[in-house]
């Protein structure tokens, strides 16, 4: 499918509704959730019984050829607020890391659960970071070991979007000590697991509202169908591995795949802060007046928002570009998904740091929520990869690719032979409008008008 930037009336209303349930229930408890550090249940609640939260309905975005639904869903929910809007799409990182791993009849088991049904809510979370190394992934200490029909977890987990108080755990392990990091599995825990145990929840500066918490597996025992994938596609995936290894080469892990399917899902949630401090900024900007005029009427606060709203743009068509790449089956060769989160978390924090510049005092006391965006939005240049490696990952891909021209240049042009042979700026049309125009006094007056259609420009 073409990328198109026009939405569909589904991908407008879409937006639409996503837009007043931030606006309506989610920015007026914001601050509240954030300052007592709470877990926004009744908000959930809402989403729920709006259709926000359920795995159908980000199966059903996720499906989207156009790749546009993911992204204008979440830039809208987290211009409420990040903390809320982590709260809700938690499970639908998790969702991700099954939909990659799991068999048909373990999605169609463990999808409902990561969610639930409104009235009774359950929890996902996805725990693949640990102490000793979120960004080196040769640092994974966490082992599973096969004991009859049972595997049997031991390992420390660090900063876990709902790790302890969630239904569903999804949990990477090393099953292959000769293999390390590039033997891994996924496998699913359930909450209440014995051996599972809630070490603390950490206290963050920012995006307070969602859970985030340090775990550790004491001996937890999983029945061995809670293996994602199961132990056939891990056999051949580590035989895979071990060769691989052998001849000296690279191959990916599951766990990696999924961070580079949801890293324009995260780059949306960015976009999502960042327009909500661009769009306070400048309303204030136009009614504060300091000598004697609105501020904005200096270059010294215009300038800078001129900057960042072109910045911003540019970023979501990076999101967008990367989210239909993803949607479309088209890899992310040159590091595109890389790209676009690189380019929507660092505008997010340059955004909400000139609106706390630009509202002087007021911006720097919780009166007004620009501080909390700060706060909220340096989480995104930290999880789902840092800054830094987003910079490795696209400076290796380009490496790999060596100097080949950009994506447009590879991808499978639309509109088969016709268009190539009669199709805007073809040799066929450029001869045909010169030769019109050379026999201008000899040709009827509407063939000429016709042929000249081609010099006309668009209206
Ligand atoms: C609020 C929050 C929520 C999170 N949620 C989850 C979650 O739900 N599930 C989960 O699994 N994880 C989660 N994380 C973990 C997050 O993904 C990691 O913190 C992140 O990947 C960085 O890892 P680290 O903290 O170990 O930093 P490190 O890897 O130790 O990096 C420290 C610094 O060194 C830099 N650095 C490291 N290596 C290089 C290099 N080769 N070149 C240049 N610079 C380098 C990094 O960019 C960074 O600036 C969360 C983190 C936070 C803060």
């Amino acid at each position: 499918m073409a990328f198109d930037l026009t939405p569909t009336a589904a991908q407008h209303d879409l937006a639409k509704r996503a837009h007043e349930f931030a606006q309506d229930c989610i920015r007026p408890v914001a601050q509240q959730y954030d300052q007592a550090q709470e877990f926004p249940w009744p908000v959930l609640e809402e989403a729920a019984e709006r259709g926000f939260y359920s795995p159908l309905f980000y199966r059903d975005l996720i499906g989207d050829p156009t790749g546009l639904s993911l992204p204008m869903f979440m830039e809208e929910l987290f211009w409420g607020c990040a903390g809320i809007g982590l709260a809700i799409v938690m499970p639908a990182l998790a969702l991700s890391a099954i939909g990659q791993a799991a068999t048909p009849e373990q999605m169609l088991q463990w999808a409902p659960e990561c969610f639930g049904t409104p009235g009774d809510l359950k929890l996902a979370a996805l725990a693949i970071s640990e102490p000793e190394g979120g960004s080196d992934v040769r640092n994974l200490r966490t082992r599973a070991v096969r004991d009859g029909d049972d595997w049997i977890i031991d390992g420390h987990k660090m900063w876990i979007g709902n790790g302890g108080i969630a239904d569903v755990h999804v949990v990477n392990a090393v099953v292959d000590q000769e293999l390390g990091h590039r033997g891994q599995a996924l496998f699913v825990v359930p909450g209440g697991t014995p051996g599972l145990q809630l070490v603390r929840k950490l206290d963050k500066l920012g995006c307070r509202a969602s859970h985030t918490a340090e775990l550790k597996f004491d001996h937890v025992r999983v029945p061995a169908d809670n293996l994602l994938g199961g132990m056939e596609k891990l056999e051949r995936s580590l035989a895979k591995r071990r060769e691989a290894a052998r001849n000296g080469g690279r191959s990916g892990s599951v766990t990696l795949g999924t961070f580079e399917q949801t890293r324009p899902m995260v780059a949306a949630q960015a976009l999502g802060i960042a327009r909500a401090a661009l769009e306070y900024m400048t309303t204030y900007a136009n009614r504060r007046e300091a000598f004697g005029a609105p501020i904005i009427d200096n270059q010294g606060v215009s300038f800078p928002i001129a900057d960042l709203a072109t910045q911003i743009d540019a970023a979501r068509l990076l999101t967008w570009r990367a989210s239909w790449m993803a949607a479309n089956g088209v890899p992310f060769e040159r590091g595109e998904g890389s790209m676009a989160k690189l380019a929507a978390s660092e505008v997010a924090v340059r955004t909400t740091e000139r609106a706390i510049q630009t509202m002087g005092g007021w911006g720097y006391i919780t009166d007004h929520p620009v501080e909390k965006w700060y706060r909220d939005a340096k989480l995104y240049t930290i999880f789902e990869g840092t800054s830094e490696i987003q910079r490795i990952v696209i400076s290796h891909a380009l490496g790999a690719v060596d100097g080949r021209p950009p994506l447009h240049v590879d991808l499978e042009p639309s509109g088969g032979p016709l268009n190539k042979m009669f199709g805007r700026g073809t040799e066929v049309r450029g001869r045909a409008a010169a030769s019109a125009l050379n026999m201008r006094d000899h040709v009827p007056g509407p063939i000429l008008k016709a042929a000249l259609k081609i010099l006309r420009p668009p209206r």
